[in-house]
């Protein structure tokens, strides 16, 4: 490590880092901080109007790093071929991938009126596809492009969940403990077949109000936390659910040098969440 790498080693000058499902609230966070640090990014989302309405936020703020939207779904092989063609082009290389698209729905959730026999194969497959395949095949695609250039960082999206399941959401709990296990398995992978300088990492989020869990914690009539959600409260000793930058530390911290001889790690940033028994 340089010297000035110990003095400032979130400066991303010249960087390039993919960023799939950039248009969702979580990752158009990291987005920001990582332009904000001088890194070139690529949105890569399903949805191109929010992906570029992202950029444009990006391009909006005083930061010296680029941004571009591309349109890419991260289940087909072809798509993200093509979308990792498209960033080659704008920005010659690529230095790190955030894997961020995954999710959960309602359809693959109990409740009183639908019970885990009821959930549908179909909705169960949905989001064992999105968040462990839409995990392992960018990580093909981009991974090889690392391999190449024997460097590169990964960080993946996992979850509270896959410490210990919770209660409603059985393939979301089951897909992102495959999240960290897949973590383990690539960051071993590519440290001993390809380069000690390829890292892969995790961040497990606690417990954040977006689009994919407003449903289960607050209630939609009223706005109020539902049991579920005072539950969660309940159980976080710091006693709020996390905004998302509350992951920029760990986020940057992972994607840059200051972490070179880590690999294979998933990081808690969860308000004491999973250090709590409860009591
Ligand atoms: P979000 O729903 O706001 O964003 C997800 C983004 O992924 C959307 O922009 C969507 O268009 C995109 N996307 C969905 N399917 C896609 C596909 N097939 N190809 C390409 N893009 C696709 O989600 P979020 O809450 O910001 O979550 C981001 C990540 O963090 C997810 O992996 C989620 O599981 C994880 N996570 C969230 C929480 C939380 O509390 N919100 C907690 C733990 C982990």
């Amino acid at each position: 490590m340089m010297s000035n790498e110990f003095t400032n080693p979130y400066d991303f000058t010249g960087q390039s880092i993919v960023i799939t499902g950039g248009a969702g609230i979580l990752c158009r966070e990291m987005a920001r901080a990582l332009v904000t640090c001088g890194a070139n990014i690529a949105i890569l989302d399903y949805n191109l109007e929010a992906a570029q309405q992202v950029v444009d936020n990006l391009l909006s703020i005083p930061a010296t790093g680029k941004a571009i939207a591309v349109k890419a779904n991260v289940l087909e092989n072809v798509s993200i071929q093509a979308a990792v063609e498209a960033v080659l082009v704008e920005f010659g290389q690529i230095d790190g991938l955030i894997n961020g698209a995954g999710g959960n729905k309602s359809e693959a959730t109990t409740s009183p009126d639908k019970t885990f026999f009821d959930l549908p194969q179909d909705a169960l497959r949905w989001v064992f596809d999105l968040n462990l395949l839409g995990t392992i095949i960018p990580s093909q695609i981009i991974g090889k492009h690392m391999a190449l250039r024997k460097e590169g960082v990964i960080l993946n999206v996992s979850s509270m969940n896959a410490f210990r399941p919770l209660t409603r959401i059985p393939a979301y709990s089951a897909a992102k403990a495959g999240v960290s296990n897949f973590t383990q398995w690539l960051a071993v992978h590519m440290a001993q077949e390809y380069s000690s300088r390829i890292r892969v990492n995790a961040i497990a989020p606690g417990f954040f109000i977006t689009e994919q869990n407003r449903f289960l914690l607050t209630d939609p009539g009223t706005g109020e936390l539902t049991r579920r959600g005072q539950s969660i409260i309940d159980h976080t000793p710091m006693g709020r659910f996390g905004s998302p930058e509350d992951l920029n530390g760990t986020v940057l911290w992972l994607l840059s040098p200051a972490s070179a001889f880590i690999t294979g790690i998933v990081v808690p940033v969860d308000g004491g969440f999973s250090a709590f028994s409860g009591v």
